[in-house]
Order: C-alpha cells, then structure tokens, then sequence
C-alpha cells in the first residue's frame, strides 16, 4: 500500500534491522525499544489491525502469532517470559496503521501495563 511505512520495509524499500523473515511475514527491531528484547511482527500483506486481519486471513493470523513466538524463541526469552501486544485504535495509541505485533522480553514487563 502506498505510503505505508510498514509496506515500505516489507518491500525492501525502508531500513529496518530485520531479525526473522518468512514467506508472509517478517520480524524486524522497533526504533524506539521497550524492553531488551523488542521485536515488530508483520504480514508482508497490508491489514490496518489485528482485528481486520483476523476476519480477512486467519491463516495469515496464525502465521503473524507463530512468526511472534519464533522470535522470542530466537531471542532467547522464552524461558523468562515475553509480552505479545498488538495496539488497535487510539486510546491505545496505534501509530502505525499496518498490523504488527508487539514481541517484548528481556526484563520483568509488570501488569498493568500503562
Ligand atoms: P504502535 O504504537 O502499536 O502503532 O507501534 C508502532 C511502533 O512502531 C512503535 O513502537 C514505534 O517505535 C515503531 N516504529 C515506528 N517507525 C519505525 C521504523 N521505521 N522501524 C522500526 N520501528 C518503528
């Protein structure tokens, strides 16, 4: 999709430090890190969110979950314990309006989050 910034590393055409790549879906660093382990995990097709994504594919849903649980295994933090997150909306400040999922480790993460 055109002027998506995820699209954009999903093609090649943004940088992004890419951790796992798969036929669908791709796992690259966040920017802005959480945690010692903080990962993106995002279908190479544009969905806005999970949910929409979840009702279009659910194969592709279960691709992203599997894909996310690779990476903490890759990370090393399965042992320890990870956070899977996906922000859908405002009041839960998604800024990026293409699917992804959160993977976060490394550190006691606390519940609530914020
Ligand atoms: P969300 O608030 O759930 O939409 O998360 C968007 C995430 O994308 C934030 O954690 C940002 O730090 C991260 N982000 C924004 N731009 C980039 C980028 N170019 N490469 C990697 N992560 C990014």
């Amino acid at each position: 999709m055109r002027d998506c910034l995820f699209c954009g590393i999903a093609a090649g055409d943004t940088p992004a430090t890419l951790v796992l790549e798969r036929p669908r879906t791709l796992g690259f660093r966040d920017l802005n890190p959480q945690a010692p382990t903080h990962v993106l995990v995002i279908t190479r097709d544009h969905h806005a969110d999970v949910g929409t994504l979840a009702h279009a594919d659910p194969t592709l849903m279960a691709e992203l979950m599997a894909t996310g649980h690779d990476v903490a295994v890759q990370e090393g933090i399965t042992g320890t314990g990870y956070r899977s997150v996906f922000n859908s909306g405002r009041d839960a400040h998604q800024s990026v309006q293409h699917v992804h999922l959160h993977v976060l480790g490394g550190r006691d993460m606390g519940w609530p989050p914020g």
